[in-house]
């Protein structure tokens, strides 16, 4: 196998990797706020983490990912002031800031179904993490790296003369930047907030820091990969925003606290553009899963479309786009679908000895891939072994060989299959639709109870009448 490098933000360079534990790899990916349903740029960053996780496993670490879910309401920006937006975004839709998370959650959970990624070992949320996250807090304040004014609790980054060493942003530069609020509680403008008090927060705890306190955003990233992943651990990934303050912050907490390195290598995800920019709710183009599904294309297309190209590079999602990704797919799934169909035509195949030419694919596919995950030179090799079956130049002795490498390029990618083409449905949306269907038969109207069934199939669900009731359960699982 070629040499496995990855661009290290800390390191500005590309590097070897090497596992701190020979053959077993640990990572901590940021995972999503659950406020409201991710959208197709959030999905960057999670594809890639599968994607990482995929290669690492099929060079056979044996790796344990594990990826938070920040269900408690920090507050935005560095954490320090504005509007809690879970708390806000509960009060729009009139309900418990507990029973958002809770749906959010369980939404994000079915999108990565439909998208293929391989569940991580641990989800983390911070709600159930909130005494590991005072032991840190106390751990700081013990070593004097933080300070306490009423119930909060400021880091001080005078105390972590490494501060900026991963966004490059110095404390001095900081201090002269308009960007800081003026905060009469902090000592240094750069300092930020590890644990606040607000008796006004509905989520909220009594702790030994105090009454009505909840956590800053990036203490619960600190504390959960310490408890999951130990105290000095491999890999932490996350989108390019969350470099700072949100990485900055986090290396200056845990290696605050233990006095240890906290991460060796950061990996970061390039922001996800949308018709050439940001992605705005006022531009109408913040798109989830069911905008996709609603424009007849698979979550599969969306997967292919993100994952082949480069990670660290620019991406503009349009539909045109998507649509080329989706069309490349297709061609893809029609090769490895022409390929099974020739095994009658298969002699002369050895069975221990690969095709030079597809051994040759195999083996750029495989430098490109392990190349900082070079996907789009990775997936070229790829194409370039489907025009060659197109054009007549595979023996029939090669075929074989074509799709033992076409199984192993999907075992990372997985964009092969057809994938059911309906949306995934969370738990609470199949019920809903279950009892629409039940009030549909009641009244007789068979056509709309059958529309309901042939919905609920074409997102892989199979619904089973009995006298009891109707059960229901995902198809294949
Ligand atoms: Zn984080």
């Amino acid at each position: 196998m070629p040499d496995l490098r990855f661009y290290n933000t800390l390191a500005r360079q590309v590097e070897p990797f090497a596992p701190l534990e020979p053959g077993k790899v640990r990572m901590y990916h940021c995972g999503p706020t659950v406020y409201q349903r991710p959208h197709v740029g959030n999905y960057r960053a999670f594809l890639f983490a599968d994607l990482l996780r995929r290669v690492l496993e099929q060079r056979g670490f044996q790796v344990t990912q594990v990826m938070n879910l920040t269900d408690v309401g920090h507050i935005q920006g560095d954490a320090d002031a504005g509007e809690d937006k879970l708390e806000a975004e509960a009060r729009k839709r009139r309900i418990d800031p507990w029973e958002l998370t809770r749906r959010v959650a369980e939404q994000f959970f079915a999108d990565l179904r439909a998208l293929q990624v391989r569940p991580a070992h641990h989800y983390p949320r911070a709600t159930d993490h909130i005494p590991e996250m005072v032991a840190m807090v106390e751990k700081l304040l013990q070593r004097g790296c933080a300070y306490q004014v009423g119930h909060n609790v400021y880091f001080d980054v005078s105390r972590f003369p490494e501060y900026g060493k991963l966004s490059g942003n110095r404390v001095q530069d900081l201090e002269a930047g308009a960007r800081l609020e003026i905060n009469p509680e902090k000592r240094h403008p750069a300092d930020f907030a590890l644990w606040k008090s607000d008796p006004a927060h509905i989520m909220k705890w009594a702790t030994a820091l105090g009454p009505n306190g909840f956590p800053g955003w990036h203490i619960e990233c600190s504390a959960m990969s310490r408890k999951y992943l130990g105290e000095t651990f491999d890999i932490h990934t996350g989108g390019e925003d969350n470099v700072f303050p949100h990485h900055e912050c986090e290396i200056a907490q845990s290696e605050g606290a233990t006095g240890k390195p906290f991460v060796k290598l950061w990996m970061h995800t390039k922001f996800l553009m949308v018709d050439g920019g940001k992605m705005a709710k006022s531009l109408g183009n913040v798109y989830t899963l069911d905008d996709i599904a609603a424009r007849g294309f698979s979550p599969l297309d969306l997967r292919f479309f993100i994952l082949r190209s480069h990670y660290r590079g620019s991406l503009n999602f349009t539909w045109e786009a998507l649509a080329g990704a989706a069309e490349a797919r297709k061609s893809l799934c029609d090769f490895k679908g022409r390929l099974a169909a020739e095994f009658n035509r298969i002699i002369g195949y050895d069975p221990n000895q690969w095709s030079p030419v597809v051994a040759a694919t195999r083996e750029a596919f495989q430098v490109a891939i392990n190349d900082d995950l070079n996907a789009s030179a990775a997936l070229a090799s790829v194409f370039e072994l489907r025009n060659r079956y197109l054009r007549g130049q595979l023996e029939p002795s090669e075929f074989r060989w074509a799709e033992v490498f076409l199984a192993e390029v999907d075992d990372l990618f997985t964009f092969l299959e057809a994938g059911h083409s309906g949306p995934d449905f969370t738990s609470d949306q199949v019920e809903r639709l279950l009892q629409e269907r039940a009030l549909a038969r009641q009244q007789k109207d068979f056509k709309k109870s059958d529309a309901i069934r042939a919905q609920l199939a074409s997102a892989g669900i199979v619904i089973e009448d009995s006298s009891s009731g109707t059960r229901w359960h995902r198809g294949g699982i």
